[in-house]
């Protein structure tokens, strides 16, 4: 066999291998995109039945679905709302962040504090120390709710309370400058 009749059996190889997988391949492609279109179209004839359907139901019938699940949707983004709203704290602007809340016992009464890093602040009303419950306004004295069944016998006028809360305050901060010196 000459190097010339080798040459053209081995171009005719390769010219008969492309044909055949560029045959193969367009086939391939052609049978992928044939499939596809076919699925798109029996999935838009299934949308346009379902559509059509819904359409000539009873027209209150499709009406009412509609409009149920629109007032839903309303009501569950009002409750949400409203959710939010009394979720959110109301910051006042003058109000000091607390830190730590302490109570002091002074003289009887038990003070509420609230500690921050630059001082204090009482609560205008104790709470009664040997019963730790806030004392109740009840016919113009502040009284510890145990005054009821009898097993106390606090009962401060308003006049007292302030003069208590002064004492109280001048307590307070006598013990929390000795606390800042340690
Ligand atoms: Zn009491």
């Amino acid at each position: 066999m000459t190097p010339k009749k080798m040459l053209q059996i081995l171009k005719a190889w390769i010219l008969k291998t492309a044909w055949y997988i560029y045959d193969h391949i367009l086939g391939i492609i052609l049978g992928t995109i044939i499939s596809a279109i076919g699925l798109i179209a029996a999935f838009a004839k299934n949308l346009l039945f379902f559509l059509i359907e819904w359409l000539q139901l009873p027209t209150p019938l499709w009406l009412a679905i509609t409009l149920t699940c629109l007032s839903c949707l309303l009501v569950y983004r009002i409750q949400n709302r409203n959710l939010s709203c009394l979720h959110s704290p109301i910051q006042k602007s003058n109000e000091k962040p607390s830190e730590t809340i302490e109570y002091f016992t002074v003289a009887g009464d038990k003070w509420k504090t609230h500690i921050y890093s630059n001082g204090f602040s009482i609560e205008k009303i104790p709470l009664c120390d040997e019963h730790d419950l806030s004392l109740i306004f009840v016919n113009r004295h502040w009284t510890c709710p145990a005054f009821v069944t009898g097993d106390c016998k606090t009962n401060l006028t308003p006049d007292q309370i302030s003069a208590r809360r002064n004492f109280a305050e001048s307590i307070i901060d006598r013990d929390m400058r000795k606390r800042s010196k340690v």
